[in-house]
């Protein structure tokens, strides 16, 4: 821990796992030498958000200030820093920092990083001590090496939620190699669902989603699904037995994994990016009889973040969003909750100002 000066920022989190979010003062350290400060123009609610706030993962530090999909503009860079300038668009997402050393940061999976990294929200703070806070505040300063490049084609509210629902799809997306010639599942639309149909439909492959909402069904061919099927009916269900290549899996609650593992062709893979705490039981004849792998995927490295947002920037991708005033955020977690969101909640956080 160093003497890094700090500024009073304005912002908003929660105090305890059973209290509303409300206003707070929260301290950020002026800018060092390899630092870049951002006036926050948008900050997403992704449900990890909510998950955190309410220690759901057994792990909150309080205070806690959430949000990690972060779209601003820069308005302080220190001495070293070349990559941007005052004034520049910069996004900023789950991480901020991570060891750099390690095997995983030097191959770009800086979010497996062996010491562990610092998320935006709710780690050690290594710069001021106590914890990093989110982007549900009017700034935040960032080493510029976790600082993203925003496209300038693209809207700045709905480039918000790429930086945590855009990058969780787009990685598996890709770890997977989907593409044209494959039957994709999408499960749950909501923030990462929603933008996983985007994105497996811009990489060509043939995406069918899965929603427990019927009302859910004409916006999910919208957003680009080529077939929707309600999964709490087995017929419909069972019409797609043993026929997909691959399936992400978005939902952020428990449910039944055995149902959607037996969609899956041989050697097909389902990969969990929804993180409910409950275990998820699975069958094993549901992974032996088709040799299918059940697996996870964890947001994406910084390098692949850009390159995100740039193949959201050629294919015109941003998130369907609700754009709220910071006052709405708990209506907006209420809300969540219920699985009622078109598709992402975004904070306007010019309204933190007034
Ligand atoms: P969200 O917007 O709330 O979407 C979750 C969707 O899951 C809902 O819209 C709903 O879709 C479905 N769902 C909710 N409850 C359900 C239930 N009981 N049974 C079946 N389906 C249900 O959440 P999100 O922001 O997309 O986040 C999804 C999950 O991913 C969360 O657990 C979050 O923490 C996690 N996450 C993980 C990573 C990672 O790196 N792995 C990164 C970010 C977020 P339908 O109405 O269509 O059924
Ligand atoms: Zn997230
Ligand atoms: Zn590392």
């Amino acid at each position: 821990m160093n003497h890094t000066a700090t500024k009073s920022t304005k912002a908003y989190g929660t105090e305890a796992a059973d209290a509303p979010l409300q206003a707070m003062d929260i301290q950020r350290r002026t800018v060092t030498p390899h630092d870049v400060e951002i006036e926050i123009l948008f900050s997403g609610i992704c449900h990890s958000d909510l998950h955190s706030a309410k220690n759901e993962w057994h792990n909150t530090v309080y205070p806690i200030v959430p949000g990690h999909e972060i779209v601003g503009r820069v308005t302080s860079v220190g001495n070293h820093v070349t990559k941007f300038k005052v004034g520049d668009l910069a996004a900023v997402g789950c991480m901020v920092d991570s060891c750099r050393e390690c095997d995983y940061c030097k191959d770009g999976l800086e979010q497996f990083c062996e010491p562990g990294n610092t998320l935006t929200f709710n780690s050690p703070d290594t710069h001021i001590g106590g914890r990093t806070y989110g982007g549900y505040s009017e700034s935040v300063v960032v080493d510029e090496n976790y600082v993203l490049r925003v496209p300038e084609n693209l809207d700045l509210a709905g480039t918000a939620p790429l930086l945590c629902a855009g990058i969780t799809t787009y990685s598996p997306l890709r770890h997977w190699k989907v593409g044209p010639g494959q039957k994709v599942g999408i499960v749950g639309i909501g923030g990462l669902g929603h933008m996983g149909i985007k994105i497996a439909k811009a990489m060509g492959a043939h995406v069918v989603v899965f929603t427990t909402s019927l009302s859910k069904t004409e916006d999910a061919k919208r957003l680009g699904a080529d077939e929707v099927v309600l999964s709490t009916d087995a017929a419909q269900m069972a019409q797609h037995a043993k026929s997909l290549h691959f399936i992400l899996d978005c939902v952020s609650a428990q449910h039944n994994i055995d149902a959607y593992l037996n969609l899956l062709k041989v050697d097909g893979s389902l990969a969990l990016v929804g993180a409910p705490m409950e275990p998820l039981p699975v069958t094993s004849f549901s992974l032996i009889l088709g040799r299918r792998s059940f697996a996870g995927s964890n947001i994406g490295g910084i390098a692949e973040t850009q390159e995100m947002l740039d193949f959201c920037a050629q294919h015109q991708i941003t998130a369907d969003i609700e754009l709220i005033r910071v006052d709405q955020i708990n209506d907006a977690y209420e809300r969540l909750l219920k699985g009622d969101v078109k598709y992402r909640f975004v904070i306007d956080m010019a309204s933190i100002k007034n």
